[in-house]
């Protein structure tokens, strides 16, 4: 029986990993459960997975289910995500929570040598040389759950990694794929969230539509399975049925298949070395015949050549790139800013940046308050 914590568990993938769950009583026991304010559902998990441990980010929220919830201790803030993130009975911590705001309690599960199933890239995408080091000196183990990552790390064994030459990640496209680059400027958050093919939350739907949830996926391959950026390349392909090829020295490649849904990689990340039953539909090959690929168009989705820069410049720009996206992101859903405004907006932060080397996880949070600062003045 795996004890599972899950960080985020309101969330699509929170949500998702507990459908899993509910479906293998014999196999995992959730002993913790951690959301930001949607305690309304929270108290529907907490009713049905008895967790031993419980945490909410929001004070507001805290203090409503403290009302409610008396048998167990709720914890609050990140301190008691962290502190949940760090159970010494914790077989395996789910890292789910959406942004930055994953990256604290995800370092502090890195620190104390846990397995943590990666949901979170921001975590990778800010802090991966950090949270690199850190895993090696506390034997802490990353499982990807990104589906193209996970895809990678099914494809990659000790016997073939020295022969990688590059690695494909593959991506639907989002739903604006082909556009002309004057009709895409003005393209509305609810066509943005309309994703073709697969079922997310906000943030990363919207980071798809730019390609830049791609981006941040270039740097968090780099730091998961050590491939220099040049030798990571990105594929549309909008059938989202590859999740990735990995190319070898000798001209072959092997390739990860499944219809899209991220169960898939949330399963597998939980029940390693072993695989659960049933998980998803498998493909009926005569429906799904044709698989197109094609190079990405950063002419329409310049975003992704930002992530390359960030990650080549590394430093504290890939968490300045995140923060300001993050930001950007944000006012395009409550409608502030049009949707190539993005791009611009997190070009001119990165412009704007003095690079640092990081040293520590409080050198990665300086140069994310930085930017989410400069961002929102951008903004107004
Ligand atoms: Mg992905």
């Amino acid at each position: 029986m795996k004890k599972v914590v899950i960080l985020g568990s309101t969330g699509s993938i929170g949500k998702s990993a507990l459908d899993v769950i509910r479906k293998f009583p014999d196999k995992f026991k959730v002993i913790g459960l951690a959301a930001r304010s949607s305690i309304n559902i929270l108290e529907e998990q907490i009713k049905e997975f008895k967790p031993k441990y419980v945490a909410v980010y929001d004070n507001k929220a805290w203090n409503e289910l403290r009302k409610k919830i008396k048998n167990i201790e709720i914890m609050h803030g990140t301190e008691g995500i962290c502190q949940i993130a760090t159970k010494t009975e914790a077989d395996i911590i789910l890292s789910a929570i959406v942004g930055a705001a994953g990256l604290l309690p995800t370092f502090e599960a890195v620190l104390a040598g846990k397995t943590i199933a990666l949901a979170n890239k921001e975590s990778l995408v800010m802090a991966g040389e950090l949270i690199k080091t850190t895993a090696k000196k506390t034997n802490a183990k990353i499982i990807p759950v990104d589906s193209e990552h996970s895809a990678i790390f099914q494809c990659i064994n000790s016997c073939n990694k020295p022969y990688i030459s590059k690695i494909w990640l593959t991506a639907s496209g989002g739903p604006f794929r082909g556009m002309k680059k004057n009709e895409i400027k003005n393209v509305t958050p609810q066509e943005a969230l309309n994703h073709p093919k697969w079922k997310m939350g906000k943030r990363i739907t919207i980071d798809s539509a730019t390609l830049m949830n791609k981006g941040f996926e270039v740097i968090e391959a780099h730091y998961l399975f050590d491939i220099k950026a040049e030798d990571i390349g990105v594929l549309i392909h909008p059938q989202s049925i590859v999740h990735c090829l990995v190319e070898f020295i000798d001209g072959t490649y092997i390739a990860q298949m499944s219809n899209p849904d991220m169960k898939a990689p949330i399963a597998l990340a939980l029940s390693i070395p072993e695989r659960l039953t049933n998980i998803v539909k498998p493909i009926d090959w005569t429906v799904t015949s044709q698989l197109q690929f094609e190079m990405p168009d950063t002419d329409l989705f310049p975003c992704l050549n930002l992530a390359y820069e960030a990650l080549k410049t590394g430093g504290s720009m890939p968490a300045v790139l995140n923060a300001a996206d993050e930001i950007a992101v944000e006012a395009f859903l409550a409608g502030k800013v049009k949707f190539n405004n993005i791009y611009e907006i997190i070009k001119k932060i990165m412009d704007a940046h003095n690079v640092v080397p990081i040293n520590s996880i409080d050198d990665v949070l300086e140069a994310d308050s930085w930017a989410r600062k400069m961002a929102k003045k951008e903004i107004g």
